[in-house]
This record gives C-alpha cells, structure tokens and sequence, in this order.
C-alpha cells in the first residue's frame, strides 16, 4: 500500500478538474451569475434549484441541504468513494499521474477498487465489440440486428457486441490482464461454474454496455441468442447483477448520449428496451433512454429531473412510450404515484397496434417514430381514461362506480387549475353532463396541503436577500467579498474590527480571516484563489463553520456589474457606518441620562464624541451611497 498522494498532485489535479465539467457529468447547470452556475442538488430531492457551483472558487453548495466544498468533496459524495479514490477517478479524468509519497505512483497495484472495476468493464466492452465481427458463432447477432434494421455503423455507436459461447473467453482476457476472479465475480462479469471453476456470466448472447451519465461503462445487458427452448440458457434479457458499479435504480441505459439533447429540447423519452433506444435515436429522437432491467422507480425521477433541470412548473416533457396493454397501464399508474408534480410534466405515447418503437421503426422508419412522440397525451388523461375503459359506461352504475374509482386520481392533482379542468374531462368523457356533481365528487378526495413544510433556518441564517435582517445581508456581503475577490477587498476588509460584524457566525468568519493574516495578501501567499479558498475553509476547524466558508466563497456578490474598488468601498464603508450608528445610538442613550451640569465634563465629553460621530457616518454615507 503506498502512501499519501502529494499535496502538489492534489492540487494539479484539482486545477485540470474544472469544478463546473466535473458536477455536469451529474447535474445539469445553467449560468445564475458571471462566476455561478445553478442546477437541481443531486444530494436532496428538491423542486426549485438551490445548488451552486462557483466556477471561480471552484466550489459548490447546496443552500437547500447545506452540502459543500471542492470538486474532490463533490466526487466523494455523488459516488460514495474515499479521497483516495476521488484522487485517482479524477486524476484519470484529467490525466495525471498522481504520485504517492513513499514512492510508486497510479498503476495496477494501487488504483482503487471502483477504477479496477471500471477497467475490467472497459477491457470487457472492447472484447465483447471484437468478438462481434470476429467469433463465427456471433452470426446470430448479427441476424437479430439486422432484422431489426441496424447495421454495423449502428452496432458501432452503441458500442453493441458479442459474448462469445464457449465458457471463459472473457474470463481468462481478464484474469490475463492481472484481474482477480474476486473482481471478476464482485463486478459481475464472471461467476462460479458448476465445477468451481469461474465462468463468463454471459454467453452467446447479444450484449450492450451500460454507462454512466460519464460514459464509463459500468454494466452490461445480453439478449439471448440461443433458440427458444434451449436448456439452462437462461433468460431472454439478462443484465449484470447489482455491483459496486451497477445500480440499477438510478441508470438510464443511452443516457449519456441523450443528455445534452434532453437539456436542450426540455425532453426525455422513455422506452423499454435497448434496441428502443437505438432506434429511437437512429431516428433522430436523440432523447431516447430506457430503464435496466427494471421499473422506472423514484430514484429514476430524481435523476431525469435532474437531467431536464426541471425547475420551471411544467416546462420539461417525460414521454413515456408504454404499451397500450395491461402492464403499460400499470406502469403508468406508478409513475403517476410518483409524485404528482412530476406526473403533470408526464406524457405517454402509445402505438395504437401495439408496437414498441423498434419494431415501428423497422416497419415505418423514422418518420413512424417521431410521429409516435408526436401523439403523446398527458400521462393523468391516459391513467384516467385505463380507469375507465375497466367500466361500463352504458350503465348508470357503472358510470358512477367508474367515477369513484376515478375521483380519488383527480383529486389528487395539485394545481387547481388543471384539477379543475380534468374534473370537467371526466364529467364529458362520462357523459354525466353535470359538472359540479362530478366536481363534488372529486372534492372529496383533494389533499389536505402538507403542515409544517416551511424550512427551518440554519443556525447561520436563511441566504435569500428580503428575508433576512439587513444588517446581516451587508456583513455577509463583505464576507462574501473577502473570500471571492481577497485581492480587492482586502485591504478594506482587513480595517474592520471583529465587532463591527454583529451576527456572531460573520464574527467568527472575520476573526478566522485575520488569524490567517488578513484577506489582503492572502492570494499571493495562498498561490490562487482556489488555494486562498481552501486555506479559509481549512482553518474552519468546526463542520458548520466549514459549511459556511463554502457557502461564502459559492454565493453570488450582489453586483449588478463585476466588482470593482467602488462597489468594494460601498460594501466596506456599509458596514462602518452601521456600526457607527450603532455607537452613536449607545451615546444618545447616554446623553439623555446625564446631567448637563451636575455632570457636565462627562455630558460635553459624550457630546463632542457624538458630533464626531454623527459627522463620520455622513462621510461613510457619501461613499456607502448605493449600497444599501
Ligand atoms: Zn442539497
């Protein structure tokens, strides 16, 4: 085991990791500043985005969840690795070679677990595409791609290839290449034979890689290519089991493609299976993804509401292409149980013969399947309506047993517009012509609105401007100043007393600077902004403090224009002058409680110091003017 990486790879590779293309491998941004980027937090569910990345400091913070810091905290976090293996994932992205101290630097021996698994998944990815023009047995591949319309180019952009029949070709490549058969089976891709030896987990099958939103291939899907009916062959799709890499949960299979068109168009599609994908994106509906493996669950909304940056009500489409038949109805209805906001964004296209959007394509082409995503209906329309097709509505009974299996789903919708119009849809598609009776019913069964949502405030106070006491937005302002631009406004920043910041956590913050040597200088000393940054965070020796330095050196300055010396003396010579104000306040007091003759050299003492006073502050404000 080597030892510590050294500090001055750490640092090369934190500047050749830009923190804003590390997050959007995970989270889509957009701009919120000159230096600020926002996105939805992928550490809290969250329905208006409150996770900045401040591309000059080269952090991030959540100020919904409070989660912060540097672009190795965020990898550490977002893939639940240890420093080292953040070191050595991002040291690989940004090709350096990190160097531990004691010797040895980033190779086989050392790298870290997940980077091995990783590894063996690429090697595995580029064996299974050779053997898919090479293995002679590989002919059935290539006859179920074919009919289906894909040719070799095709094969080649979703990197399709061939696990091989025969037993352990791809066991003994990986065991070759210094592979244990422990990571083999931890990360699926062998297992134990029958006979103890270990075995390739797939065989003659038809296999795609499945990636990351990263592109780093971390699991597999085989289509069987052996006749049906043939002996333990297992069944028709088999995927890699859940690893350390793989976690179905939360993949989209074409994902990483379709990422940067989804934040684009505002849309997702999402179909069942992989040659879906491809055909949808053969056809030029570039949005395409599709579950694993599995149903699409809570974690798979978190992560395309992420990738749509759903922040604006009902602005992003999730289509989904169920079928028209019993099991797409169900799937409907779970996604319509996710949540019900997300349920209003949610379309569902069905072909009305059934069809699925690879075979559409194989039959019509592209045209057939963009025409497929044309026709979407509101997810809430086609749950209601599988609601009542299970009904008969020539009777009167049967319209009102359907309306009060009906009810409860409209009911449940949140926005009381559209609640409204669906009441009116259901009481037309019942033909009951009584609008408010239908009406009636689905009162019934609305939400009571959820108590006690409203968020508490942190010990170090709410962030949004208007909310908060004044006072405290011009402190945390200049703090804000002293940790972004320590260049520019340290040397007035540096002037203020610890007590002039009245908001105990900004006292704390301005003494730290000062123990540090002051925030003028500390650039140069520091060698960087990034640097200066981590050196202030370092010295927060408490979570919450550490926190709290993030959210300083993250937050936008409320400057209209890039901040310049004036905007610097507003700021600073704000906070003087309430302070002045507060002294001038405390000697007002006292003024009125002397004696102007009994005690008249304290009274003309107090006096004097208040003209000074009051004659200080107008100068503070002549400069502070337009601060406030
Ligand atoms: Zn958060």
């Amino acid at each position: 085991m080597a030892g510590r990486i050294r500090d001055a790879d750490v640092a090369l590779v934190r500047e050749r990791s830009p923190i804003a293309d590390v997050v959007s491998e995970h989270v889509q941004l957009r701009p919120a500043g000159r230096n600020e980027l926002v996105g939805l937090c992928p550490f809290h569910e969250e329905k208006s985005p409150s996770f900045y990345v401040n591309v000059a400091t080269g952090l991030f913070h959540c100020f919904g969840c409070q989660q912060g810091g540097d672009v190795y905290s965020f990898v550490r976090e977002i893939d639940g690795l240890s420093f080292r293996e953040a070191a050595e994932r991002l040291s690989r992205r940004a090709g350096v070679t990190l160097t531990f101290e004691g010797g040895g630097t980033t190779d086989r021996t050392v790298s870290s677990q997940r980077q091995r698994l990783l590894e063996a998944h690429r090697i595995a990815a580029e064996f299974y595409a050779e053997q898919l023009t090479s293995h002679p047995d590989a002919r059935a591949g290539w006859d179920f791609l074919t009919a289906r319309g894909f040719d070799l180019e095709a094969a080649r952009r979703f990197g399709v290839g061939y696990a091989p029949t025969g037993w352990d070709a791809l066991t003994r490549q990986l065991l070759a290449r210094r592979f244990t058969g422990e990571e083999l089976v931890l990360g699926g891709l062998s297992k134990q034979g029958s006979r103890g030896g270990l075995i390739d987990r797939f065989h003659h099958r038809l296999m795609w890689p499945i990636r990351d939103l990263a592109g780093e291939v971390v699991g597999f899907g085989g289509r069987l290519l052996a006749a049906d009916g043939t002996p333990n062959a297992g069944p028709k799709y088999l995927n890699s089991p859940e690893t350390p890499l793989f976690k179905k949960a939360t993949l989209l299979y074409g994902a990483e493609l379709a990422r940067r068109d989804i934040a684009r168009r505002y849309q997702v599609v999402v179909v069942e299976g992989y040659t879906d994908v491809m055909a949808c994106h053969l056809a030029g509906v570039t949005t395409a993804v599709a579950t694993c493996g599995t149903a699409f669950g809570p974690e798979h909304v978190g992560v395309v509401r992420r990738l749509l940056m759903d922040s604006d009500e009902r602005r992003g489409e999730v289509i989904f292409t169920f079928d028209g038949d019993a099991a797409g109805q169900k799937a409907a209805m779970r996604a319509f149980e996710h949540e019900e906001r997300f349920a209003t964004q949610t379309f569902v296209a069905v072909e009305p013969a059934g069809l699925d959007p690879c075979e559409l394509w194989m039959r019509g082409g592209d045209t057939a399947v963009r025409d497929l995503v044309a026709r979407r209906v509101p997810l809430v329309e086609f749950a209601l309506r599988g609601v009542l097709g299970r009904y008969d509505l020539d009777t009167t009974e049967g319209r009102l047993a359907a309306l009060d299996a009906a009810a409860p789903l409209v009911g449940r919708i949140k926005d009381a517009g559209l609640r409204q119009r669906y009441a009116v849809n259901l009481d037309r598609w019942l033909g009951f012509l009584d609008e408010k009776f239908v009406a009636a019913r689905v009162a019934e069964h609305r939400d009571r609105p959820a108590a006690g949502t409203a968020a508490v405030a942190s010990a170090f106070g709410p962030r949004r401007a208007g909310t908060v006491d004044p006072v405290a937005v011009v402190e945390r302002e200049a703090l804000k100043l002293a940790v972004q631009f320590p260049g520019l406004a340290g040397p007035m920043f540096d002037t203020l007393a610890p007590e002039m910041f009245t908001v105990p956590a900004h006292r704390t913050v301005r003494e730290l600077i000062a123990r540090l040597g002051g925030a003028s200088g500390g650039l140069a000393r520091a060698g960087g902004l990034a640097a200066w940054v981590a050196e202030v965070s370092a010295a927060a020796t408490e979570e919450e403090l550490r926190r709290f330095v993030t959210a300083l050196a993250v937050e936008r300055v409320l400057c209209d224009r890039d901040v310049d010396d004036r905007y610097v003396d507003e700021q600073m010579s704000r906070i003087q002058e309430l302070h002045v104000t507060r002294r001038i306040t405390d000697l007002k007091s006292r003024v009125q409680r002397l004696n102007p003759v009994a005690d008249a050299e304290a009274f003309n003492r107090a006096y004097g110091e208040l003209i000074a006073l009051e004659q200080h502050k107008r100068q503070l404000r002549e400069r502070g003017v337009g601060a406030a």
